[in-house]
């Protein structure tokens, strides 16, 4: 990794679970053995975020998987910023491929998103951005990216970020590699220099193999 932060490993449970499914998630999780300076942060849908953060380790946040572009209100099945902010969550996904293909959000739709959650303080500022890159192909197929390819890519979402936004931003943000991590290939994806950590998906729903991951680092 670059030594732009602490590495940061996500988990996207995405749409799965139930609350018998997720207490033996959280169960696993709170006995398996996480390094201590891994920025560890798990998204249960939102229905079981509650159950989760009330029953998980201090060493795990917690992130919700999406929310409104703007101040809640008469918007059917949505949720705010102010209101993930309210219940202690102090994460969000936003703009995951998954949405942007199955739901149809653009760019400018996910632009005004981010916007709306940094200004309602739903995450502090560029400290605590992370970046995912994730190419299409490898979510959810067990296709991993090379080392190599994916290594490239971070790099160039690096330099994106000097250009547009400033040196010493692009040095401190951590971009996370994902797409088919698992067990078996995070670390040598964890030792490219400008992987800075990673988003699991299918692998997250399984506590010690996501462990393992979390301690690839090392
Ligand atoms: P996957 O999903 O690990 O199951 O490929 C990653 C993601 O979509 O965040």
């Amino acid at each position: 990794m670059a030594g732009a932060g602490p590495f940061f490993v996500g988990g996207n449970w995405k749409c799965n679970g139930t609350k018998e499914s997720i207490s033996k998630l959280v169960s696993d999780l709170n006995s398996a053995k996480l390094e201590d300076d891994v920025d560890v942060v798990v998204a249960p849908p939102f229905l079981y975020i509650d159950q989760v953060k009330s029953s998980l380790t201090e060493q795990i946040e917690v992130s919700a998987q999406n929310c409104w572009i703007g101040k809640g209100g008469a918007f059917t099945g949505e949720m705010s910023a102010e209101q993930l902010k309210d219940i202690g969550c102090k994460w969000v996904i936003l703009g995951h491929s998954e949405r942007r293909h199955i739901i149809g959000e653009t760019d400018e739709f996910i632009g005004k998103k981010a916007a709306y959650a940094l200004s309602q303080d739903a995450v502090p500022g560029w400290d605590d951005i992370v970046v995912a890159y994730e190419p299409v192909w490898a979510i959810g197929t067990g296709k991993v990216a090379t080392t190599v390819q994916a290594q490239e890519v971070h790099v160039a979402v690096r330099d994106w970020l000097k250009k547009n936004v400033s040196s010493e931003v692009a040095a401190k943000t951590r971009i996370i590699y994902g797409g088919s991590v698992n067990g078996g290939n995070c670390a040598e994806l964890a030792k490219q220099d400008d992987i800075d950590g990673f988003l699991v998906g299918g692998a997250s729903l399984k506590g010690p193999e996501f462990a393992t991951i979390v301690n690839s680092v090392t």
